[in-house]
């Protein structure tokens, strides 16, 4: 019998790379999906990976407990993962409220609706490098002290600590992946990877001239969610729940991003980005840096997609995508 997984957040990018991957190991993939008067465009990322009709989606939203259920009592799904979360950080001073009800207090949602319906379904929760925020170590693990910088980062921290109490209050096969940023062709244009090689691409086909940023002095551990993805199904397959750091081990600064993603059309970031004080946050997380040892040893999981290559991919796909765009 195939293994069915339920993933919240199935239309995100890590939704779309965790559905081909557990795909690819025959699973029945299942996800939820919210309503949206713009039908049809909702699965794109889906589409762009090749899996779209081979995933089963299903009308639901987090902050609908009810609707949660029924999804799941239709599923019996084996594993779950909640990837579901209003997941820019930017945004979470503009919409705080929205961000702990989805963010933070759905997770609750889930393992209750886990709870009541399959106790013994194993559960991943997508928590973030971005709990860390004012960093109390140089390179952080999962014993690092937490200090959130933003209303998405104390979310999270929320359901973080959820899925470990649940695990110790009632036994759940609970983990929560403390995963670095990671991203791909498939990131959103508003994280600065996808908005760096989204303008370079426009920019090399002469459909913009500059790229606005805010504080690039910033530096962040960036993987593949290729190489990601793998990590949160890794865990669900231990013997035992537990929590994990995913990163790469390695640093960078936005504008040492930016320049590989320059160099590599030929073109001089210099001439081109402009510092724009609009895009500076109320309070920066200004280093991420994590030790990824222990998923290392347990899950034997290692990155495996460099940030050049991965920034090289961005900006060839977005090339690809600008060069075939009928309103481009
Ligand atoms: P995305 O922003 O690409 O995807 C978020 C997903 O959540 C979308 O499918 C979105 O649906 C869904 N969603 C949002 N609100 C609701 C709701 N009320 N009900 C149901 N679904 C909802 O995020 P990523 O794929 O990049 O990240 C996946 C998870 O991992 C997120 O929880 C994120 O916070 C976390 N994370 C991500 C990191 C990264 O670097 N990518 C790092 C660490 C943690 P819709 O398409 O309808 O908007
Ligand atoms: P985050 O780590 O989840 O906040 O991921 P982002 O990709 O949104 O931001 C990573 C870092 O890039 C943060 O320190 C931002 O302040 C910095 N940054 C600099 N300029 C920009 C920009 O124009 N957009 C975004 N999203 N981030 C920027």
């Amino acid at each position: 019998m195939a293994k069915r997984a339920l993933i919240t957040g199935i239309t995100g990018q890590d939704g779309a790379y965790l559905s081909q991957f557990l795909l690819g190991k025959g699973y029945e993939v299942f996800g939820v999906i919210r309503r949206s008067s713009h039908r049809g465009v909702e699965d794109h990322r889906l589409r762009w990976l090749g899996v779209a009709d081979q995933v089963t989606l299903l009308d639901g939203d987090l902050a609908d407990l009810s609707s949660i259920v029924r999804i799941m009592q239709q599923v019996k799904p084996d594993e779950i993962y909640n990837l579901a979360a209003q997941s820019f950080v930017a945004s979470s001073w503009q919409q705080p409220l929205l961000t702990a009800n989805i963010t933070a207090v759905a997770v609750t949602t889930m393992l209750e609706a886990m709870r009541i319906v399959k106790p013994e379904a194993h559960f991943y929760q997508a928590s973030s490098s971005e709990m860390f925020g004012l960093i109390q170590e140089e390179m952080q693990s999962e014993k690092t002290p937490f200090y959130p910088r933003s209303p998405y980062a104390v979310a999270k921290l929320y359901g973080h600590w959820i899925t470990v109490n649940y695990r110790e209050s009632f036994g759940f096969h609970a983990s929560s992946g403390i995963l670095f940023n990671h991203e791909s062709p498939l990131r959103g244009t508003e994280f600065v990877t996808r908005k760096v090689t989204d303008g370079v691409a426009r920019i090399k086909l002469g459909k913009a001239h500059e790229l606005r940023l805010g504080n690039i002095d910033a530096k962040r551990d960036w993987g593949h969610a290729r190489d990601y993805v793998r990590a949160m199904w890794l865990m669900l397959q231990q013997e035992k729940a537990d929590d994990y750091v995913v990163a790469t081990g390695r640093t960078t600064t936005v504008r040492d991003m930016c320049r590989i993603a320059f160099e590599h059309v030929g073109l001089d970031m210099d001439k081109h980005v402009v510092i724009d004080p609009a895009f500076y946050r109320p309070a920066e997380v200004d280093v991420l840096l994590g030790n990824p040892a222990k998923a290392h040893q347990k899950l034997g999981w290692t990155a495996e997609i460099s940030l050049e290559e991965m920034i090289k991919e961005m900006v060839d796909a977005d090339l690809q995508r600008w060069r075939t765009a009928v309103d481009g």
